[in-house]
């Protein structure tokens, strides 16, 4: 299995735009990076391009996963049975 790093908090991770990767910087000089869509799929390892370390990212896999909100709509409709 994988040793990871460290742990990082996606809050602690510099979001970059134009690719859409987060990023954290690693020993090495480099950064870790991992993707949105990474995210979106539960991916929660950060890699760097540069040599073999990893690192678990920390974050609320609903909040990335449920891209779509979906508001359910709320029929509360009660079916009253009245028996005569
Ligand atoms: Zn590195």
């Amino acid at each position: 299995m994988s040793v990871f790093h460290d742990e990082v908090e996606i809050e602690d991770f510099e979001f970059d735009e134009d690719t859409e990767t987060y990023y954290f910087p690693c020993p090495c000089g480099d950064r870790f990076a991992i993707t949105r869509e990474d995210l979106e799929n539960g991916e929660e390892v950060a890699t760097c391009p540069s040599c073999s370390l990893i690192v678990k990212v920390i974050y609320d896999k609903e909040l990335f996963m449920s891209g779509e909100t979906i508001v359910a709509p709320s029929s509360t409709s009660k079916l009253e049975l009245v028996q005569s």
